[in-house]
């Protein structure tokens, strides 16, 4: 089963694909990962990636597009897998397509104004991470932390203004790949704002375990 998952930041698109992948044993491949891979194996296209994010510029295309080549050639992504964060952009997709055939593409579907009160409703503890959530998952006394009693914020990320431009960038660079897989008759669309587990039954009803 070889999978692209594409859905707005606050989807929940990375807490499935982690579901998927113990459920149905493919990778859950996200960019991210590939990247922090080869800079700790320090392979050759590592030693790039590092130096290039030490001088503070983005990864090129072709440089992302040969490390998600050498990723799907392992062993681990024989059976299928799942592309989290890759491809972003038509040309990257028009790339992978030469590398690999997917067989469906995955769009996770929530409007933005779902998203904005998902993300904006979002607080983390200040001294131990943990997360909460204002509607969904509310600490037991306002501002404080259940586990340690530290003080709750709302990081920059999830600030009004910040989720605002995410969807943006997201909707003018991204979307446009749910209108090319659906032309290819490989999109499938999944509702995502239910709760996690329900949108992994979702997900099994059209793809089920074998
Ligand atoms: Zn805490």
């Amino acid at each position: 089963m070889k999978l692209i998952f594409l859905g707005p930041p606050g989807a929940g698109k990375g807490t499935l694909a982690a579901l998927v992948a113990g459920l149905y044993k493919i990778p859950h491949i996200s960019t991210g990962e590939i990247f922090r891979a080869a800079i700790r194996e320090k392979t050759p296209l590592g030693l790039k990636v590092q130096a290039i994010i030490d001088a503070g510029q983005l990864v090129s295309d072709d440089i992302t597009i040969e490390l998600v080549r050498e990723r799907l050639a392992k062993a681990d992504a024989g059976n299928g897998f799942i592309l989290d964060g890759f491809p972003r952009t038509i040309p990257q997709a028009e790339a992978l397509a030469t590398i690999v055939a997917v067989d469906a593409a995955v769009n996770f579907d929530i409007a933005d104004g779902d998203v904005v009160s998902r993300l904006s409703g979002r607080r983390v503890c200040k001294a131990c991470s943990q997360n909460y959530h204002v509607d969904y998952m509310r600490p037991k006394v306002d501002g404080i932390c259940d586990k340690c009693g530290g003080e709750l914020f709302i990081r920059e990320d999830d600030k009004i203004e910040a989720i605002t431009k995410r969807l943006e960038v997201y909707r003018a660079q991204t979307a446009p790949l749910i209108d090319h897989y659906r032309k290819a008759g490989k999109l499938v669309d999944i509702d995502a704002r239910p709760a996690s587990g329900v949108v992994l039954e979702s997900f099994q009803k059209v793809f089920p375990v074998k």
